[in-house]
């Protein structure tokens, strides 16, 4: 039986991307060859990667106009660093908001000096910062759009004349932005596009080669964008298959389609853990992430009955983060409004029987 998929990452893709990028492993586009065991330089192969990166800037509404989208490897933990070693000469802000803006910081500090522009620490990361000001003396200012682990998403960005450089790597394609407000995008692809493997990097260009340290060719963007992002064997199988779910996203109607039907699934979700006295959300509730809902029982004997109800109904994947606790649901692109429709029926249901 075909579970309900809630893991935070890697996670849910959608059930005809599995199968084309099963069979382009067997055979790739009818050629008697598997997609891993041909050159990355062959046109086929080539024509894969310009497509993917065609398809990321359509969806982010950056086509022509100066950005570069990049898959590279690593993860987005390797863009903790590559950001500053591409782009902190003296000094930049970042806004605190969970464990990963606090890896990125912690990264960052060994390029330059590093303003913590504000933090949402003092509360377990359960809100965004609000009213701040951004410095306007930073090389840039990170962001962390999605916040996996503690549920908490932004939705207003800081009007700022700073280059603003953000990890979207769990909410990518989900919603609809300015992206142009961003110099810096990037995203690991197995939060919301395809596999582990492969990290999408959208650079405005005009940002780079500002900075005056030497940077090996692996770590810099410059290299790879004068690559083409082949500046070495790409992971290929990684690669296609975001290509695969970018083109399936299109299909439905791109980030705007997507990002109603996102909006159902968080409201049908949120709304039975506001109603439902047996739960108690995580996140401020202005800040709630419309892709991973975190969230507790309130009375903790009740946790091996809801655990088995939800293991009967074939949900998968719902226990919350070690430092959070409770339960985190996430709601990527992939996942059905009828699988949150399953989940929230567990959830009445142990209403009635508590
Ligand atoms: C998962 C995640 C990361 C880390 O991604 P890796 O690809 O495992 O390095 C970074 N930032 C956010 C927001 C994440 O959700």
């Amino acid at each position: 039986m075909k579970k309900h998929n809630f893991s935070a990452g890697p996670c849910i893709l959608p059930q005809e991307v599995l199968l084309k990028a099963s069979e382009a492993v067997v055979d790739f586009n009818g050629s008697g060859l598997s997609l891993i065991e041909i050159s990355h330089r062959s046109k086929d192969f080539v024509t894969v990667m310009e497509t993917a990166q065609s398809l990321a800037l359509e969806h982010l509404g950056l086509t022509d106009k100066g950005y570069k989208a990049l898959f590279l490897q690593g993860g987005a933990s390797m863009q903790f660093l590559m950001t500053a070693y591409n782009l902190l000469e003296t000094k930049a802000g970042y806004l605190n908001t969970g464990t990963w803006s606090d890896k990125a910081i912690k990264e960052a500090k060994m390029f330059g000096e590093i303003v913590e522009v504000r933090s949402s620490k003092d509360k377990n990361y359960n809100y965004i910062p609000k009213n701040y000001m951004v410095p306007a003396d930073l090389d840039y200012f990170h962001l962390t759009s999605n916040n996996t682990i503690f549920g908490t998403q932004i939705k207003e960005f800081p009007k700022t004349k700073v280059p603003v450089v953000c990890d979207m790597s769990s909410d990518i394609f989900s919603r609809k932005l300015d992206f142009s407000q961003f110099d810096l995008i990037y995203a690991g692809a197995q939060k919301n596009m395809g596999p582990a493997g492969t990290t999408l990097v959208v650079i405005k260009e005009d940002v780079l080669g500002k900075v005056t340290r030497q940077i090996p060719s692996m770590l810099n963007y410059q290299v790879h964008i004068s690559k083409d992002s082949m500046f070495n064997t790409p992971p290929v199988f990684a690669v296609y298959t975001s290509m695969l779910t970018m083109q399936w996203l299109k299909d439905l109607g791109g980030i705007e389609a997507i990002e109603e039907i996102n909006d159902k699934k968080a409201q049908l979700l949120y709304s039975e853990i506001d109603l439902n006295p047996l739960f108690k959300g995580f996140a401020e509730k202005a800040d709630r992430s419309n892709m991973n809902a975190t969230f507790n029982l309130t009375d903790e004997k009740l946790k091996e009955t809801f655990d088995t109800m939800c293991k009967e109904a074939g949900i998968n994947g719902i226990n919350g983060h070690r430092s959070v606790g409770g339960y985190r649901a996430s709601m990527y692109n992939a996942l059905s409004l009828d699988s949150v429709g399953t989940l929230v029926d567990v959830m009445s249901d142990l209403e009635r029987k508590a």
